[in-house]
């Protein structure tokens, strides 16, 4: 496993007291977080496409389309950026220009490497499906070998990743304190999920299953 050091490229800069860089810190946002934006270059011109991912292991796993430009470039291991953001809270100051955010990111930076082998291509399908609901995997059906040429999936390696995360009050400059506005952080809940919308097509009488309540009990608002 990684030493928790960056490399010149995960270094942070700006506040390096907020960065981390050990594993586990990096796998706890990753492991909360849906959406990532994956960053790289066509033609001179960088691009940030957000998508899905999971984290299976050592590794990032997206998806996509055969025929779309992200995996079409990806594949050919042009480097890659992974970017990821967890959002906390609004952070107002008693100033403009201190006026932040209380988040937690993470940011991987390296080469996609396309999954070819059928086996480990059907095990990340499963890491990206368990993704969204523990225990889907056993109730779906499998992807065919007809869904699985038309669908690339690449992997990122997280040998090269940095987390920063920032939490707390605003830092307001020592001669603002006294001055008459409000200051201080409006906390934003983690993501929260509403009722379920069940399939047009849904026979009457389907249950939810274990897999789908699981999600809901994790992430439903707590009265
Ligand atoms: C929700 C949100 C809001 C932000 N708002 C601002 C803002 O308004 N202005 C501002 O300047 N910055 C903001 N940041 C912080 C910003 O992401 C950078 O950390 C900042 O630009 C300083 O970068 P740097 O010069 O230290 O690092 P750079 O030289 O830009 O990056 C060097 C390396 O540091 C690591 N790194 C840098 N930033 C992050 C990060 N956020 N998470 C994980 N790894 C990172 C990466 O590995 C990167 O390759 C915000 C971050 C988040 C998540």
């Amino acid at each position: 496993m990684r030493e928790a050091a960056p490399s010149d490229r995960t270094k942070v800069h700006r506040h390096p007291e907020r960065a981390r860089y050990d594993r586990p810190s990096i796998d706890a946002i990753l492991d909360d977080a849906y959406v990532c934006h994956l960053g790289f270059r066509v033609e001179g011109q960088p691009f940030g496409i957000p998508t899905m991912f999971a984290r299976d292991g050592d590794r990032v796993i997206v998806h996509g389309s055969a025929a779309s430009r992200m995996t079409k470039t990806l594949a050919t291991g042009v480097p890659v950026s992974v970017a990821v953001t967890l959002l906390d809270g609004l952070v107002l100051a008693r100033s403009a220009t201190h006026h932040s955010m209380n988040y937690r990111s993470v940011v991987v930076v390296g080469h996609a490497q396309p999954i070819e082998d059928r086996v480990d291509k059907v095990a990340a399908m499963r890491a990206l499906v368990e993704r969204i609901a523990p225990g889907r995997w056993e109730r779906v059906r499998e992807p065919s070998d007809a869904e699985l040429r038309s669908t690339t999936i690449l992997a990122v390696p997280l040998d090269e990743a940095s987390a920063k995360v920032r939490t707390g009050p605003p830092v307001d400059d020592e001669e603002d304190l006294s001055r008459d506005v409000w200051a201080g952080v409006l906390p934003l809940a983690p993501t929260a999920m509403g009722e379920p919308i069940p399939d047009p097509g849904l026979p009457a009488g389907t249950h939810l299953g274990s897999d789908v309540r699981g999600v809901l009990e994790r992430l439903r608002p707590k009265p």
